[in-house]
């Protein structure tokens, strides 16, 4: 089994099922992918996320090999490596996911609207839905909270359009249970929210951004269709900053660690900024600029030569100008602080484990590490077991991993659990 479908546990799954054998995917959510699905570009190639992620997406979903299990969690784990016993809770989605052809139609006619998580909030999705165009499987799915039917008996208007009768508000939950020979364990990380840090201005002054929510705005799929847009007047920026480490090496915010990514997203996201726009300029504030691997100094060095991206060895802070609602950098020259206005900020806020991690390492029985990524009692020359024999972990929830890292990782436990599943039938 494998828990977590983004891009570690995809690969360690598609590594199995090649090697001819059986893979549960549990994936939490309605669709795999995990973040990679949301990035518009990766580095350090610049490709498309989602163009080359959503191949394997498909690849899983139809592998004869992979059994993937969309909306579920895993309840209880009991037994030993070569035989775990897994307790599986299969949201219902009140759809019928053998008849729902991913139409879209119920969509269109929902008139319920919330706001868009997977677009981080900065647009609105509708009660029955689609996590995103791409998905796998291409199912919709009704968020209970929110659907008048389901709440509130009133509505009912995506049954009545459905032409394929797909929808069945009586849908219940289901429990079951698998027999497991090794666990893989591959659920990522969660995205800190930088408002509780008042020093950077999150969700006071409105030109302030995550990285995420840029990494939605500059995607052609994104709620603002790919135009980098202030959240106060709808106006293109001419001057971005870019801010890092902002929750990271921080130990008064509790993560004193690299979060391994964000030097390079920012420096990628800064050069994709001049890709939309020819006349803009933006500055990145580094702490130290990490380019350790493979080609990430000559990325670093092409956007400053050839995107004019200006790089200042500086934390910044945010203030605002209260007249046209720029925000403001404080940053440091010399020991000398220095005030510079922008038309968007934009923060690599720090990347922490997820916040149900703590209960996965309880049930499975596998430590974590101070700051509550999964870890291996031996680091240096058995990544990716853990302190339980047959359960292996993956990806960013065994601490800071970028994509090349994670499939990898994933594919580096793939080779140990099946050690595990050749010893358990000898
Ligand atoms: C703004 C930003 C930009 C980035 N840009 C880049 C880039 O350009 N290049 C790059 O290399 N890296 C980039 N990264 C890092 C990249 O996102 C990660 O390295 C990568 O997504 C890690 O993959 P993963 O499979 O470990 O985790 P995830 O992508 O988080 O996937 C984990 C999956 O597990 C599922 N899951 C979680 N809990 C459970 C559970 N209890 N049960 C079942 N399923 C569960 C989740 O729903 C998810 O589908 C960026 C990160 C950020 C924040």
């Amino acid at each position: 089994m494998v828990i977590g479908g983004g891009i570690a546990g995809i690969q360690a799954s598609l590594d199995l099922a090649d090697k001819g054998i059986p893979v549960h995917l549990v994936e939490k959510s309605p669709s795999i992918g995990g973040r990679m699905a949301q990035l518009d570009k990766t580095f350090p190639t610049n490709d498309c996320s989602i163009c080359i992620l959503a191949p394997k997406m498909a690849d899983c979903f139809g592998h004869p090999n992979i059994n993937v299990m969309t909306y579920s969690e895993v309840k209880e784990v009991s037994g030993k490596a070569g035989d775990f016993t897994v307790k599986i809770l299969k949201k219902s989605r009140f759809v019928d996911e053998t008849k729902c052809t991913g139409c879209c139609e119920c969509i269109e006619k929902c008139p319920t609207k919330v706001p868009n998580e997977w677009e981080q909030n900065l647009g609105v999705r509708r009660a029955i839905y689609i996590p995103f165009m791409q998905a796998v499987p291409r199912v919709v799915t009704i968020d209970r909270d929110v659907c008048r039917k389901l709440t509130e008996d009133k509505c009912g208007v995506c049954a009545k359009v459905c032409k394929r009768e797909a929808i069945d508000y009586e849908m219940k939950d289901q429990e079951g249970e698998i027999n497991v020979s090794a666990i893989v364990v591959a659920t990522g990380y969660d995205l800190w929210d930088p408002s509780v840090a008042p020093e950077y201005g999150y969700g006071k002054y409105p030109n302030v951004f995550t990285a995420m929510e840029y990494e939605r705005m500059i995607n052609a799929a994104g709620p603002t269709g790919g135009h980098i847009k202030r959240r106060s007047d709808g106006e293109h920026p001419k001057k971005m900053a870019f801010i890092q480490c902002v929750g990271s090496r921080n130990p008064q915010m509790g993560h004193p660690y690299c979060c391994a990514v964000c030097c390079m997203f920012s420096v990628k996201e800064s050069m994709l900024a001049r890709e939309h726009y020819d006349d803009i300029e933006s500055t990145i504030f580094y702490k130290d600029l990490r380019t350790c691997s493979k080609n990430f100094y000559e990325y670093t060095e092409r956007a400053r030569n050839d995107y004019g991206v200006r790089t200042i060895n500086s934390d910044g802070t945010v203030k605002e100008n209260p007249e046209n609602k720029n925000p403001i950098v404080v940053y440091d020259v010399g020991g000398r602080p220095v005030e510079e206005e922008f038309d968007i900020v934009v923060l690599a806020s720090t990347l922490i484990p997820r916040k149900d991690a703590a209960d996965m390492a309880k049930m499975l029985g596998i430590k974590a590490d101070e700051w509550g990524f999964y870890t291996s009692p031996d680091r240096v020359m058995n990544p990716g077991e853990t302190n339980v024999s047959g359960i292996f972990v993956a990806g960013y929830c065994a601490g800071p991993a970028d994509i090349p890292e994670s499939v990898a990782q994933g594919s580096g436990v793939a080779a140990k659990a099946f050690e595990v599943l050749a010893g358990s039938e000898r």
